[in-house]
């Protein structure tokens, strides 16, 4: 079948060329030079005060919180050294009420999520003197760092708007809920889930360089050398540099890359992406994450799919209650369909999942809606390939002797996981930008990376904590 003419207009904001994809790296190198310069920019470079990646040989048993993907986890983490660990967990939901109502309400949840936990599961965790148990924070949200378990919300993202807590230190809002609740608990490291998944990644598998996150939404955390986060300021940079409290010549850095290119100066911003960036609850914010992660991959094609069905070319102009809906399907319809094998099971998908009554679908929908969720697919994951790319250019003058010969990406979330193609996609387009290079470069799941990078973030508060006492 030939494709519509429409699609044509449609397509070069999804299939980029190699020319396009290059300058998206460019402006991205750009980007985290800003933020490594100064404070207040998009892509915010924060500094986690984590001196460098485990080498699978630590041990304990820690508590851990994980909120800012799909649910509230939390977790009791036993290392054992030799690269194990065992984790036990519980999910706890968080309504929308709880997302976007008062930031104390939605604390006081977590507090007694995890008072709930300790009752019902983390019973190896009781400490034997009066000492509090440890708990590692992930708090997957912009949070500009002053210190292993102190910083403050940028911004919310990914759905989450509450109310009282922009500005404010995380840490203190749990420790004061916590305490509230006399729950003997307390939070020692605050960490981002990159930050998590790197160290995660290292833990299991040798020192990676980077860490990302495309689930539901996107981010990466790298290690960088300290001297480089310029806007710490000369005296600061000495004091971690001389092996302060908690870092020494390298620092892993969160750099917050879903907000490349708020500015849109380079992104290839379809009407689709605008539409959705307007009705979204942070319009002008995380540009780069509305494209490339899992909340919104769905709802990408869901307006290309609409516009389509409004053109009287899909589905014989009918549309769906789910088609209709703000954020009516997710990315688990994008993933179905890319992994289809042949097209009864799409038109499966189409029924089940858009609820399109089976007389309005005819052969040709279903090649339509293989195309409108391949090209949104396909940018995803050359988009994120952008974001690796620009790193590994970033820390070439900088790299510690062992990432040198080779690179190694720890990654984790929806989209990575579950989203077909998406490796060799990214891969294809590290490739283009990177030539030779893309070789020493390799890509593994780190699952759990949250948890298991909060246990051992605490751990090394903990080690911090007993050399200063
Ligand atoms: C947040 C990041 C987080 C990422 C992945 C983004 O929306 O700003 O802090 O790492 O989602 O969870
Ligand atoms: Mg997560």
């Amino acid at each position: 079948m030939v494709l519509p003419e429409i699609c044509k207009s449609i397509e070069p904001y999804f299939m980029l060329s190699d020319d396009k994809l290059k300058t998206i790296v460019k402006y991205f190198c750009e980007e985290m030079n800003d933020g490594l310069a100064a404070y207040g920019h998009d892509v915010a470079m924060v500094p986690s005060y984590v001196p460098g990646v485990p080498d699978g040989s630590e041990q304990g048993t820690f508590l851990a919180l994980d909120l800012g993907g799909t649910n509230l986890r939390v977790c009791e983490i036993k290392l054992f050294g030799e690269n194990k660990f065992e984790i036990k967990q519980q999910k706890y939901k968080v309504s929308d009420a709880l997302k976007q109502g008062e930031a104390r309400v939605l604390f006081d949840y977590i507090a007694d999520s995890v008072d709930a936990f300790l009752t019902d599961i983390g019973s190896d965790l009781t400490t034997d003197d009066n000492e509090p148990l440890h708990l590692g924070f992930t708090f997957s949200f912009p949070v500009e760092q002053t210190a292993i378990d102190r910083g403050s919300l940028l911004t919310w993202t990914k759905g989450f708007n509450a109310k009282n807590a922009q500005g404010k230190d995380v840490v203190l809002l749990l420790q004061d809920a916590l305490d509230r609740k006399h729950i003997h608990v307390r939070c020692s490291a605050l960490v981002n889930d990159t930050v998590g998944t790197l160290l995660s990644r290292s833990y299991q598998h040798g020192p990676a360089l980077i860490g990302a996150i495309f689930g539901t939404g996107t981010n990466g955390a790298y290690i960088d050398r300290t001297s480089t986060v310029k806007k710490l300021g000369d005296d600061k940079i000495a004091a971690l540099e001389a092996g302060g409290e908690h870092a020494g010549e390298y620092m892993v850095i969160n750099t917050e890359w879903g907000a490349f290119d708020n500015k849109r100066r380079c992104l290839p911003a379809s009407i689709y992406d605008n539409k959705l960036d307007r009705e979204s609850i942070n319009p002008r914010k995380q540009a780069f994450e509305k494209m490339v992660s899992g909340m919104y991959l769905g709802e990408i094609t869901r307006n290309i799919l609409l516009h389509l069905i409004d053109s009287r070319l899909l589905f014989d102009g009918n549309s769906s209650k789910v088609l209709n809906t703000h954020y009516g399907f997710d990315t688990a319809f994008v993933s179905r369909v890319e992994g289809a094998k042949d097209d009864a099971e799409v038109r499966t998908a189409i029924q089940s999942m858009l609820g399109v009554e089976s007389q309005y679908i005819q052969a040709g929908d279903i090649e339509l809606v293989r195309w409108a969720v391949g090209i949104v697919a396909h940018r995803a994951a050359y988009l994120a390939a952008t974001a690796i790319a620009a790193i590994v250019l970033h820390t070439e003058p900088n790299r510690r002797e062992q990432d040198k010969k080779a690179i190694d990406v720890g990654v984790d979330g929806s989209v990575a996981e579950f989203l077909p193609n998406f490796e060799s996609r990214v891969r294809e387009a590290l490739k283009i930008v990177l030539g030779e290079q893309e070789k020493i470069i390799t890509i593994g799941l780190a699952k759990d990376g949250s948890g298991i990078g909060a246990a051992l973030t605490a751990l090394t508060a903990k080690k911090a904590l007993e050399r200063k006492a």
